[in-house]
């Protein structure tokens, strides 16, 4: 018959919990003869042009088309490329408008390119349109678990904090395979319908939530033996098309991929392994909180505070404070720095840390987390247990799939959603959780269930398991979709 190969867009939110699966994903269906084109804006070609170089020389067809982001059309500040950049409700909605923008070049990239497929990310509802309108299917990337995609259904649809008396009486989320508990406090506020007037970006959530009923399905970066009861409750209670093929970082096997990931490290890779592998096995505690979070100081210093009292070794990734972001020292307790360099016990990285690397590391025994997605695939991955802080998105959602169901996490305790530090947690809850994932019987069960689901996450990508296969049944019906069409 000689039709030509299959071909997929693949287009991601501009920002790195975003963009970092979305090109594994490409890389993935790429390794599986499927043409892949990855959009995004000009800012972003060079990162991700560097990120295919390999899979270009080995002869697969993938390659990066970049579109123009304005920022200073969307009334943004000169050079606001990414969501990491947003400081305020205020820009968040004029970056939603600035991505909206994108619309046009993306259709006339579709227009030019004719793609069979359009894999575009959630926060872009108008890619189901604007793939309708050149007759070919739209499937959404959420980039979290199915679990949250799950459980927060369930909260849009029974409203169960309405039932309570304050932000900190638990409640039950309904109609869940697990009994699982959280309180208003932990709900985002953009469901909770809190806010007072709706924001752009409160109305792009509705959007996104109206677009997943009219899109051809649902990509999940996650694998069906990590979460199979929400697999189950996701397809056939909530009757949502999906498919499950991750975790997509597994595609990164050599030490180069794993190392540079969105950015450059802060530090020298190599500085970085030799203290790791100065290190016991499992002694470790790394702690990151993603490409966004931003703490207050009064919340660095705690942190600091904890680790310390602690005891443990650990290896700490500090973005900037956003109460004082020219001089970000000035919260460290006195002498910290130089009492954990001269005792060996900490190291930090003030900016963007290698992260895949450190947690592959043998020594790293437990990750203190935020919960965002890829962070939490990429710790059950390397088969590392977790201290759970989450903050805002659907982080909250992601602890309990960690704390309550798969039980490989402990939480540190955080109780109020916001995009924003407003909660401060004291160091002690940050030590008392420490110790207990890294100390003790219960420690020992839960790395031990960390392990078994770090094996199982390797097979599920490996030829013949539950990722390989569902990524090969996607292929074939997209295949058999555009010979219908
Ligand atoms: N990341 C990294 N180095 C850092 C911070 C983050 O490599 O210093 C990577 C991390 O490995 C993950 C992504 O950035 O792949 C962050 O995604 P996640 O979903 O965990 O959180 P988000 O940044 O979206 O809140």
């Amino acid at each position: 018959m000689g039709r030509k190969q299959l071909h997929v867009f693949f287009f991601p939110m501009l920002a790195h919990g975003h963009m970092l699966p979305i090109l594994d994903m490409a890389k993935v269906f790429s390794s599986r003869a499927v043409k892949s084109t990855i959009i995004t804006t000009d800012y972003h070609v060079p990162m991700f042009q560097k990120a295919i170089q390999k899979s270009v020389d080995a002869g697969l067809d993938i390659s990066v088309r970049g579109i123009t982001f304005s920022a200073a059309a969307s009334g943004l500040p000169e050079g606001t490329e990414s969501l990491d950049m947003v400081k305020s409700e205020e820009m968040l909605a004029k970056f939603v408008l600035g991505t909206i923008m994108l619309r046009d070049e993306l259709e006339n990239l579709l227009e030019e390119l004719r793609p069979d497929c359009l894999v575009a990310d959630m926060f872009f509802p108008w890619a189901t349109d604007a793939a309708a309108k050149f007759n070919i299917p739209r499937l959404i990337f959420h980039g979290t678990s199915t679990f949250a995609n799950s459980a927060g259904e369930s909260l849009r649809r029974n409203e169960p904090y309405d039932g309570v008396s304050s932000d900190s009486e638990p409640f039950i989320i309904p109609e869940l395979p697990h009994e699982i508990k959280m309180t208003r406090g932990q709900v985002s506020l953009y469901e909770r319908k809190k806010l007072e007037t709706e924001t752009e970006f409160s109305k792009l959530i509705k959007e996104v939530r109206a677009s997943e009923s009219k899109c051809y399905g649902v990509i999940n970066n996650s694998f069906y033996e990590l979460e199979p009861d929400y697999v189950e409750y996701y397809t056939k209670k909530l009757g949502r098309r999906a498919w499950h093929v991750g975790p997509l970082l597994l595609c990164n096997n050599e030490v180069e991929d794993k190392a540079e990931r969105g950015k450059k490290s802060a530090i020298d890779e190599d500085d970085i392994m030799q203290w790791l592998d100065s290190k016991p096995q499992n002694s470790v505690v790394y702690v990151c909180f993603g490409s966004m979070a931003n703490f207050t100081r009064d919340q660095l210093h705690e942190i600091a505070k904890g680790l310390e009292s602690s005891d443990q070794d650990f290896l700490w990734v500090v973005r900037k404070c956003v109460d004082e972001e020219d001089d970000s020292e000035k919260w460290f307790p006195k002498g910290f720095e130089d009492r954990i360099k001269e005792n060996g016990k900490g190291l930090i990285i003030k900016g963007w840390a290698p992260q895949l690397l450190i947690l592959n590391h043998e020594s790293v025994g437990a990750f203190v987390t935020h919960c965002g997605w890829n962070s939490t695939l990429e710790s059950v991955s390397s088969g590392v247990p977790m201290i759970t802080w989450p903050m805002f998105a659907e982080q909250f959602l992601n602890e309990k799939l960690l704390t309550d169901v798969l039980k490989i996490g402990v939480a540190v305790g955080a109780t109020q959603w916001s995009r924003v530090n407003v909660e401060v947690l004291k160091g002690e809850k940050l030590a008392e959780a420490v110790a207990r994932v890294m100390v003790g019987g219960e420690a020992v069960a839960i790395r031990t269930r960390a392990k078994e689901l770090k094996d199982m996450a390797k097979a599920a990508v490996e030829k013949g398991g539950s990722s390989y296969d569902d990524l090969n049944s996607l292929i074939q019906e997209l295949s058999a979709y555009r010979s219908n069409n």
